[in-house]
């Protein structure tokens, strides 16, 4: 049995609070770690012990900072095999997949290589007779992750280069589900040289996470997971004064167009919907076809590719297309929600919910299921089901399909896929929707753009990575600077001769 504990100061402590999780193995059911969960003293003792490490780090100079970020990774690189199967051995995802974890991570730290580009200030010159304005972007001070389990090594990196990179020192408050990829994270991150302090990483549950929000050291807090905490964080955090950025849950629909290449749409639903066990909050969850004979076609090619979906444990090779769900309360929410669908009516067309696995029977895995005639009103439409169900609901034309993306509360991505520009352009143009895939069913921007989604899909004003994760992650201040005449204006410093 592993025991887990927590990362300060430059090493693995264990935790004092004798309060545990079950880290699972969600492909086996069996126990194989207990992470510590910290108390609000264990907290707080790092979040004093970060802001003395700041100073130092904060007084580094810019290209320094990046340094480390080349070396660290270099180091992700050079662990990406190990990485990846470290993510898979807590989430469950396959072996390919926990690399690509690691990979899209490992994207934002490349940007951050060339961070100081991203901290210059601006400067106007002659603003007024003889004044110059000019701001610089300071680090914020302590700074906190809170990340969900579903992407272990991703978003802890999303969250803790841009905050390092910007001179900030952070507490990264990992799932309590995967917490392991977080601790491997910083040791390499101490080998690429950042000093012991600056990245805290605290295992916990509820009470760390208060903790965190009600510090008064912690300047800002950078949230990802379900959209109630999210919302929760939120208002606790801007109670308090901090600033905060919580991106939430999803429900992402892909509008198929009749003119759309229906090959193409059909393997992209199948990737999009059951990649990850449906566990990405970008996942296409709502497919909505334009017309009945498009709905007809589409239901026809899903069929064939939904039932040949491998689902096996990620030690079955590479040849799985997707493991099993997270936990066993998640399997039993996600069952429960399409018993839901067929009693409210929708047309159950291929049933994951008898799926076994000889050798795995007491694992969280749950087949594919499709449903067709879903109708908004069901709680299969309205719950984020973050499983391997993917939902078909009709629509008659462009502008019922586009109303439904819209009216929908949550507001992450969404794609469309047809041959017409014009069509693309128009839905590009107006969907509430914050990222839009058109022909591309799961439009994470690259890490050199932003992420961020809309409406109940995130809760304050900036992006996370890219350059808006460099204006989260500082604040501005603003010098108006004049100077009087001076010496180049005849200042005499010889004798006078007495008149
Ligand atoms: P979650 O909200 O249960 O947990 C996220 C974090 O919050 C964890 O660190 C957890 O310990 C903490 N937490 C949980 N309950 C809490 C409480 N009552 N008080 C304080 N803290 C609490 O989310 P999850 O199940 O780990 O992740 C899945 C969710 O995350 C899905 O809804 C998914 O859509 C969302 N997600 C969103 C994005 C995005 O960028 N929008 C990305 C990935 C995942």
């Amino acid at each position: 049995m592993q025991e887990i504990g927590h990362w300060i100061n430059g090493q693995h402590v264990a935790g004092t609070s004798g309060r545990t999780a079950d880290v699972m193995n969600p492909a086996t059911g069996e126990v194989q770690g207990k992470v510590a969960l910290a108390t609000t003293a264990e907290l707080d003792a790092a979040v004093a012990a970060a802001a003395e490490a700041q100073k130092g780090w904060a007084a580094t100079n810019p290209q320094r900072r990046a340094r480390v970020m080349m070396k660290f990774g270099a180091l992700i690189n050079e662990h990406m095999d190990e990485l990846g199967e470290l993510v898979s051995r807590e989430h469950g995802k396959t072996l390919p997949d926990g690399r690509g974890d690691v990979q899209r991570g490992l994207e934002v730290v490349e940007v951050c290589m060339g961070g100081p580009a991203l901290l210059k200030g601006e400067f106007t010159d002659d603003g007024g007779p003889g004044i110059d304005l000019y701001s610089m972007r300071q680090p914020l001070g302590v700074v906190a992750g809170i990340t969900p389990f579903n992407f272990p090594a991703m978003i802890p990196l999303w969250k803790m280069a841009p905050a390092l990179t910007c001179g900030n020192a952070m507490i990264l408050k990992p799932s309590e589900r995967c917490p392991s990829t977080s601790l491997r994270l910083a040791e390499l991150l101490k080998e690429a040289g950042l000093p012991d302090g600056v990245l805290q990483v605290v295992n916990g549950d509820k009470e760390s996470v208060d903790a965190i929000l009600d510090n008064e050291t912690v300047q800002a807090v950078g949230f990802v997971g379900s959209t109630p905490i999210a919302q929760y964080i939120y208002g606790r955090a801007a109670n308090n004064g901090k600033r905060a950025q919580c991106f939430g849950g999803a429900k992402n629909h892909m509008i198929i167009m009749p003119d759309a290449d229906m090959d193409k749409a059909a393997d992209a639903l199948v990737g999009a919907g059951f990649g990850a066990a449906g566990e990405r909050c970008m996942a296409i969850s709502v497919a909505v076809p334009v017309g009945k004979e498009t709905a007809d076609t589409l239901r026809e090619k899903l069929i064939p590719r939904i039932e040949k979906l491998k689902v096996g444990p990620y030690t079955a090779g590479d040849d799985v297309d997707y493991g099993p769900v997270i936990t066993a309360q998640a399997k039993d929410r996600i069952l429960g929600l399409i018993d839901s669908g067929v009693d409210q009516g929708a047309e159950l067309v291929v049933d994951g919910r008898g799926f076994e696995l000889q050798g795995y029977e007491n694992g969280y895995f749950v087949g594919p299921s499709f449903f067709d005639n879903v109708t908004p009103d069901m709680e299969i439409y309205k719950e984020e089901i973050f499983g391997p169900v993917l939902s078909q609901v009709r629509a008659d034309s462009y502008e019922e399909a586009l109303k439904l993306t819209m009216d929908n509360p949550y507001g992450n991505g969404t794609a469309i896929f047809t041959a017409d520009g014009d069509t693309a352009r128009d839905f590009a143009h107006r969907v509430n929707v914050g990222m839009v895939g058109i022909n591309f069913p799961i439009p994470v921007p690259l890490s050199y753009h932003t992420f961020g989604g809309w409406k109940k899909s995130a809760f304050g004003d900036l992006n996370q990575y890219g350059p808006d994760a460099f204006r989260f992650y500082t604040k501005t201040k603003t010098v108006t600077a004049r100077w009087f005449s001076g010496i180049k204006d005849g200042a005499a410093f010889n004798f006078k001769a007495m008149d």
